[in-house]
């Protein structure tokens, strides 16, 4: 069986150096907001060429905490891809702000810039771009658009640590970036995990405060906050598999070239990127006629797949004041959809193993 992601595989590479480190946090006595957050914060912010990073409990909470910070609520628009996992637009909509969807362009799956201008009114407030699958979302006109609407550029980093735009890493596109340390994403922790970068020092300290019950010292509190902070022990994990993050999503990079060059079916539609390190290939996400039929037999030749994801979140159960309306590249997207094993722990033969099938695949 050729596994979609082998995560015990994954950290059995740095066992030996994770359980060091988690000794040394068992000993210290001390368990939250402490040396190993700051090492990882600080180590973070570097590798992501930003100044400032603040951990805290996970993904959802860190775009979360962005948009509270900036003092977005009731009545704000938030323009966000139509194209996302649901966690991009849970941020909004819980923070009461209104979530103003772009359609994708059909190739990267990443929203199309050129759809965006339209969608601002008086009332939009920020841009919230997601480099979905691990690809950096195109910049530049949306740098345009938000200098020109004075509009705040957030960013969700959540499958894409370390990928680049031009010369610059996620993380360091916008005013600042969300990412999660979710066990499956390229650096994923030991449970639950996120982070905030950004640039600005203000906002930095106020996510720091919110994070923590809004409070800078303890038992005075200037916000009313959330309790969502980075463990300890998760910081510590982290700190360790961040030396390594590069070397594993070359990886990755190795696997989707071969995918690219290789997968030669007219059934099968691949993914596109515009440079070679934009992407660092979170999910191998490719497009199929008759889905259900590619996933069995994939299924019976062994090879696991999942789909990101089947429902799009404007036809979720949960978002029925948004259900009337109609994407249809993002529908397109999510009906043909299908993401194929890829992960740095994936060995030669499995990758050439899973080319030789899907070529065979009629
Ligand atoms: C994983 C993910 C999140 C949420 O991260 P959690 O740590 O699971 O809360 C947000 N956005 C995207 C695009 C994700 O893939």
């Amino acid at each position: 069986m050729i596994k979609f992601l082998d995560l015990k595989a994954i950290n059995a590479k740095y066992k030996d150096e994770i359980k060091a480190r988690i000794d040394k946090v068992l000993d210290s006595g001390w368990y939250l907001l402490g040396e190993q957050n700051k090492q990882f914060e600080s180590n973070f912010a570097a590798y992501c060429g930003a100044k400032y990073c603040v951990g805290c409990a996970n993904g959802l909470d860190a775009l979360r905490l962005i948009i509270k910070a900036y003092g977005f609520g009731k009545g704000d628009e938030i323009i966000a891809p139509a194209n996302t996992y649901i966690a991009s637009i849970l941020a909004i909509t819980d923070n009461e702000c209104t979530p103003v969807l772009v359609e994708p362009d059909l190739n990267t799956y990443n929203i199309n810039p050129d759809l965006i201008e339209a969608k601002i009114t008086d009332k939009t407030k920020a841009i919230l771009v997601v480099h979905l699958y691990g690809q950096a979302v195109k910049m530049e006109k949306i740098w345009a658009l938000a200098k020109k609407y004075n509009l705040k550029i957030i960013e969700d980093s959540a499958q894409a640590h370390g990928a680049y735009y031009n010369d610059k890493r996620v993380g360091n596109l916008g005013d600042a970036s969300g990412f999660s340390f979710y066990p499956g994403k390229n650096l994923g922790a030991l449970g639950d995990g996120g982070a905030v970068t950004t640039n600005d020092e203000e906002l930095a300290q106020k996510i720091r405060a919110l994070a923590n019950y809004g409070s800078h010292k303890k038992y005075e509190n200037i916000y009313q906050g959330l309790n969502s902070r980075l463990d300890e022990i998760q910081a510590a994990v982290l700190d360790v598999k961040l030396k390594y993050l590069d070397n594993d999503n070359a990886r990755r990079k190795e696997i989707a070239q071969y995918y690219l060059t290789n997968i030669k079916n007219s059934l099968i539609k691949l993914p596109q990127t515009y440079s070679e390190n934009s992407h660092v290939w979170h999910v191998f996400a490719i497009r199929v006629k008759e889905r259900e039929r590619f996933k069995r037999y994939l299924d019976d030749n062994d090879i696991q797949t999942i789909i990101h994801y089947p429902i799009p979140p404007h036809k979720q159960e949960c978002y029925k004041e948004l259900n009337h309306l109609s994407f249809k590249i993002t529908e397109q997207i999510h009906n043909d959809i299908i993401s194929i094993p890829i992960s740095p722990v994936m060995s030669d033969d499995e990758m050439r193993k899973v080319v030789e099938i899907i070529n065979s695949h009629k």
